[in-house]
Order: structure tokens, then sequence, then C-alpha cells
């Protein structure tokens, strides 16, 4: 992965910079040490790494604009960064930057339930936000699989998605309003706490602009009360294409289940090892799960099982119990750690038209024995968004250049086929260098007109999300 090479001035500066920044933290909110700035040298994307000149642990929005008008005025540049889960790059440093972790920046600011909305600093891990909120009956929906650890601030910024969000959106959908401080340490508020705020749209630029435009500190949501109820039903098919199919058919039938999750044979088996959910051992699984009363659940699930049924499942079991339901999502819940147990891998993102379904799951086993290098597929089906896990070896030579072309190869697909580079992990570094295969020219130049007008001197997040080549006057000037 081909990085911009330091800004030497920079490096050559850390002391006075360091200097600098203890003046407006605490002593203990500022690493700078060799061995301590290694915490922060990669992201959950670990195959890439590189430790930064420094890290920041501010506690409030004014210690973040502080930060930030000294990184400009010195023409540092700056990583935000929530819990480092990212998949894509996307908080991966560089040796002349500085890291600002808002880890803890972890308060709930505000609850009001009348207004269902709850008010955080964005340090805060997404599964908290439902805990502070969960006893008087009410969630914050968006989930995505490492909720227990990742931020809000990452969720903002990637726009993140989870099993649930094919019925209530994504964090775009339930996102109200942020206050979000500028490179030069300007603080601004975008939104507010009612669903359509006055002025432009700026929320809806601000929420997937992966730290490329300025810091977001703190950010109002959009809570529910819980539903009456959940179910879930677990299908076994005898091929990827089959359950494709089965996906396609439930979508096409305007019913609108809570999720649809897919797990495939080597994604099923190596899940049973490492949680024993009880799977039936075949080739394709689905979690289809409804919500509501236990007649609006039944209803669904008379016709979610209808449709199954043509496609003759080899397994087809609904939850009778809350424990059967728990043990059913069990599996799926563990199935990145349990491909983790056996294999290096990396974790494509990437969406597809729910249609496409079974032609790119035959396409992407084909494209597994063209390259010589084994693929298991989990995914959030429902929306198109899928996550293939391509299995490599780190420590063969050659094994990690061969796992980023099969990659490229796939989410080419995915834009082949009507879709697009990225479902909910971003771009980051990970589909920097692809991106000028979903956008023209002209729609790149757009692009980076907007972060021109953000962070003028583009120092932002560097070198992620947009093509090198594309971005390399705008980031000489920054080093001139
Ligand atoms: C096991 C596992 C499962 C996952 N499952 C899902 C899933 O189901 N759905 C999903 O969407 N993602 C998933 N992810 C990816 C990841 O968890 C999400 O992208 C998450 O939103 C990242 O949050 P974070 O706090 O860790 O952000 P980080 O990794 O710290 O940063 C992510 C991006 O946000 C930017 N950023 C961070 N803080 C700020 C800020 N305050 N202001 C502006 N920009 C900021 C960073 O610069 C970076 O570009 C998974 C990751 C793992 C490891």
């Amino acid at each position: 992965m081909e990085m911009p090479a330091p800004n030497a001035s920079v490096t050559a500066n850390k002391a006075h910079i360091v200097t600098r920044l203890r003046r407006v933290l605490p002593a203990d909110a500022v690493i700078d040490a060799p061995e301590e700035t290694r915490a922060y040298e990669c992201d959950g994307l670990t195959a890439y790494a590189c430790p930064p000149l420094a890290a920041v642990l501010p506690a409030t929005t004014q210690e973040v604009s502080d930060v930030l008008r000294i990184c400009h005025e010195e023409g540092v540049p700056v990583v935000p960064r929530g819990s480092g889960t990212s998949l894509a790059g996307g908080a991966l440093p560089t040796a002349d930057s500085v890291i600002l972790g808002v880890a803890r920046m972890n308060d709930v600011l505000e609850t009001d339930y009348d207004n269902r909305m709850i008010r955080v600093q964005t340090g805060r891990t997404n599964l908290s936000v439902t805990g502070a909120v969960e006893e008087d009956g009410f969630f914050y929906a968006p989930d995505p699989s490492s909720q227990l650890a990742c931020a809000i601030a990452g969720n903002i910024a990637m726009n993140s998605g989870g099993a649930h969000c094919l019925k209530y959106g994504v964090t775009t959908n339930n996102l109200l309003g942020v206050t979000l401080v500028l490179m030069d340490g300007t603080i601004t508020q975008i939104g507010g706490a009612h669903l359509d705020a006055p002025g432009y749209d700026l929320l809806g630029l601000i929420c997937g602009s992966e730290g490329q435009l300025g810091v977001v500190t703190e950010a109002t949501l959009r809570i529910l009360p819980k539903p009456e109820g959940a179910r879930p039903v677990l299908m076994g098919f005898d091929s990827n294409e089959v359950a494709g199919a089965c996906v396609s058919d439930i979508i096409k039938a305007g019913v609108l289940p809570v999720a649809i999750e897919f797990m495939d044979r080597p994604c099923i088996e190596a899940t049973e090892r490492f949680a024993g959910a009880g799977y039936p051992m075949c080739e394709a699984l689905l979690i289809v799960e409804v919500e509501g009363s236990d007649a609006e659940i039944d209803e669904q699930l008379n016709v979610i099982m209808q449709i199954a049924g043509r496609h003759n499942p080899v397994a087809l079991r609904q939850a009778q119990s809350e424990d059967e339901a728990k043990r059913i999502w069990l599996g799926r819940k563990s199935a990145f750690g349990a491909m983790g147990q056996i294999n290096d891998y990396m974790c494509l993102d990437g969406t597809i038209p729910v249609s496409e379904l079974p032609f790119v799951l035959r396409r992407i086993g084909e494209l597994s024995k063209e390259f010589g290098l084994d693929v298991a597929n989990v995914f959030h089906a429902g929306d198109g968004n899928m996550h293939p896990l391509i299995l490599f070896d780190a420590n063969k030579p050659g094994d990690l250049e061969l796992c980023e072309a099969f990659g490229a190869e796939i989410l080419k697909l995915c834009v082949e086929v009507g879709g697009c580079l990225t479902g909910e992990h971003g771009v980051g570094i990970e589909k920097r260098d692809l991106m000028d295969t979903q956008f023209a020219p002209a729609d790149l130049e757009a692009q980076m007109a907007v972060k021109d007008v953000f962070d003028p001197q583009w120092l932002l997040n560097p070198a992620k999300v947009f093509p090198l080549k594309a971005s390399a006057s705008r980031r000489a000037a920054q080093v001139a």
C-alpha cells in the first residue's frame, strides 16, 4: 500500500509540537514516547501499520479545538480516531501525523425521551448508547458487529451499519446533529435535535466523510422504543446461489424483516467449532429476523417461510424461545472471531443489488479458484452488503499482495453489477485506489473540492479516500 513520504519539516519539529500540545492538555493526554505511540500504529486493518508522531487524548470539545488550532498553525496532519476498529485502514496514521483519539470523551450529555433523542460525546461506544437508555425501554438502532468496542465517532465517520439496519437504516438515518471542530479549531454546530434542521443538509455530508472534513466531538442520536418482540428463523440451503435467490425473493415480496444475514459453509464450519451454536452443516445459512407483536411476527414469518419452502431448504428452524433466539444469533455474532482463529483474513465490504446475489456469489467462487485463495462469506444479505473474507497467510511472501489483487477484483465486480465499493466500512486506504473504478475524474474532483472548503490545507486524515494520483497536487501544496 503506497503512502506519501512524511513531511520532514514536521518530523524534525516534533519536540516543539509536543511542547505546544502539552500546554493545552493534561500531561497524560499527550503521548509521544515511541514505545507508547505504537499502540496507535494501526486499526482493525492490521496489515498496514505506521506509528504516529504523537497521540493526544482530549476530554472536551474545547481541548479538541485547541489541539487542531496548534496542528493547523504548525502544518501537522491529524488523524481522528475513535476505537480503532476500522477495517478499511481509516485510522491508520502517517509518521508525520498526530492521532487525535476521542476515547476519553464518552459522557452522555442529555437524554430526552419525549423527543426520542440522546446527546453523547462521540468517544462513547455504540453499545453503551443503548446501555444508557435500555432500562427505560429504548435503544439505538445501528448495530455494527463491533458495537461493544467501536465508538459513535467512527460510526459517524464511516456511516456504519449492522445486522438490523435493513429495517432501521444505517448511522445517517439515526443521526440528528453533531458538534464538528474544523481543522483551524473553529467549533461548529450542524443539524440539531430534530429530524429536519434548517439550512443546507451539511449533516448528510459529514456522516460518512471519514475524518476528512472535521472532528466530530458530540452527536445527537435518534433513539427508538424497543419492539414488543422479535423472532429469528434459521434456514439452511444446499448452495450459495439458492440462498441468494431466497433473499432476493423475500425482498421482492415486500415483507421487511429487521435482518437477513448470510453465512456460507467455510464460515458455518469455523463458527460451529468456535461457538457451538448448533447450526446445520450445509452450504449456506440465512438468519431472517422479524419484529412486532406475536400476531405481526406470525404473519410476516408465514410469508417468509412459504418463500423459503419454494427453495427446498435443508433446514428451517424458527426460534421457540428467547434462549434459542440467542443461540441462533450467537454463531453469526462470533463469525469474525471464529475466522480469525483459523487464518489471517481480509474482510471486504461492497454492496450489490440484491437481485445480483446469486451471480456475484458464484463469480466470487470462481475467482477464489483463479487466485488460489479461499473465501468465506458472511454478510448483511437483505441490503446486499457483502463481506467476503479472503483467507491468506500473512507470513507467506506474496500472499498479502495476492489477497489485495483478489479483493480488488471482487470490489470491481460489485461496481460492475451496479453496486458500490463500500457498504459500511468506508474507503480508508483499503479502497482508495479503486475509487476511480466507481467515479469519473470530474466526480472525484467535485468531492475533493468539498474537502478544499473544510480543510484547505489537506491536513485532516491524509492519504485516505482519494486516489493518491488524484490528490497529488493538493497534498504537494500542503507540504510546500
Ligand atoms: C470484528 C469487527 C466487526 C465489524 N463489524 C462491522 C459492522 O457490522 N458494520 C460496520 O459498519 N462496521 C463494522 N466494523 C468496522 C468498524 O467497527 C466500523 O467502521 C466503526 O464504525 C469504526 O469505529 P471506531 O470508533 O473504531 O473508528 P476508528 O477505527 O477509530 O476510525 C474510523 C474512521 O473514523 C474517523 N474518525 C474517528 N473518530 C472521528 C471523529 N471524532 N471525527 C471525525 N472522524 C473520526 C477515523 O479517522 C477513521 O477514518 C467491524 C470491525 C470489526 C473489527
